[in-house]
């Protein structure tokens, strides 16, 4: 689907925003970039979290949550260069194409 690759630039901008403001994990960031409008199912999006962490945008710890282990992710310095710079990016798109 063409939607996926296209807004997949889109989603990583939300995921570090959120990421930005508290520690996140994957079924709340589901459930908010479904709010968003973004459906997005758990195999399109574990990969992405993966990949930001990767590379270096994100780090993760381990917690146990009602017996389960949940991944919490945050920010990273180098995560939160690139949130600011897609905002620049953004700001810039935005006057063009919504004038
Ligand atoms: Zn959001």
């Amino acid at each position: 689907m063409i939607d996926k690759d296209f807004f997949l630039g889109f989603i990583k901008v939300h995921i570090l925003y959120h990421a930005s403001k508290e520690e996140i994990y994957g079924v709340e960031i589901l459930d908010e970039l479904r709010r968003h409008g973004y459906s997005l199912s758990p195999g399109t999006l574990y990969p992405t979290l993966h990949l930001l962490e990767k590379q270096s945008c994100l780090k993760s710890r381990r917690e146990t949550v009602n017996g389960k282990v949940r991944k919490y992710y945050s920010i990273t310095p180098e995560g939160l260069e690139i949130l600011e710079k897609s905002k620049i990016k953004i700001r810039e798109l935005v006057e063009e194409v919504l004038e």
